[in-house]
């Protein structure tokens, strides 16, 4: 397959959000005042991937909107970055109800969404806020205070990602320490946006070329 130009990738991204943003896919849909697609460059190596939107994120339709969002501004201000060079989204596209943890069948039903996100942007690495999105991205029981700021490669929406496991700015809110390891982790995000792309799981490393094809033995002179 060909691959598809980001005005390509943009315009199927601009399809999605319509269809998330009349979803109904699970319950959440009654209670929502806005979905909360996800919002920033469409075309970005970087992406961010919180638990689910927030009041505040609710009413405005966009991520990271409260006082944990400017944190995370402040942060990417720091190492020379704006919102605009990301795209942020969250697992959960529309608020939980009075911020409860997020059920398995309200992932389930929005998850697609966010593979078709990664699928869509090709971002090189994704940086995951917080317990949540972290377990459930890398697909493990490990919990943020041993993972974070250690890349591991996954796939996520059909490609081969490093996914980046942070603590979420609410927490980093809450705790100086936090904040502090939060930082240091968010500093070393344009040495791994320069890393080369990871290489697909389960693919086989290039070999060396193969040696020359041994000299064919001598005839046998059978007649000699
Ligand atoms: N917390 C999240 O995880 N996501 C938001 O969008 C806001 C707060």
């Amino acid at each position: 397959m060909h691959p598809r130009s980001a005005e390509e990738r943009r315009e199927d991204l601009v399809d999605l959000y319509r269809q998330a943003s009349v979803c109904t896919r699970c319950p959440l849909a009654q209670g929502r005042t806005k979905v909360v697609f996800g919002n920033g460059n469409a075309n970005a190596d970087l992406m961010f991937v919180g638990e689910a939107p927030g009041a505040h994120e609710d009413l405005q339709g966009l991520p990271f909107v409260g006082r944990a969002g400017r944190l995370l501004d402040q942060l990417l201000e720091e190492i020379g970055l704006a919102r605009q060079d990301a795209f942020v989204c969250n697992v959960l596209k529309c608020r939980p109800p009075g911020n409860r943890d997020p059920q398995p069948e309200e992932i389930d039903a929005c998850r697609p969404f966010l593979e078709r996100q990664v699928e869509l942007i090709e971002p090189k690495l994704v940086c995951t806020l917080g317990n949540f999105a972290t377990k459930l991205l890398t697909r493990s029981q490990r919990g943020i205070t041993g993972v974070h700021g250690r890349a591991q490669v996954h796939e996520l929406g059909g490609r081969t990602v490093r996914v980046y496991p942070l603590y979420h700015p609410a927490a980093a809110l809450r705790s100086t320490g936090v904040l502090a390891d939060l930082r240091d982790d968010v500093a070393r995000i344009p040495g791994l946006l320069d890393e080369p792309a990871p290489v697909p799981l389960g693919a086989v490393a290039p070999v060396a070329a193969a040696p020359p094809a041994e000299p064919a033995p001598p005839q046998l002179d059978l007649f000699g």
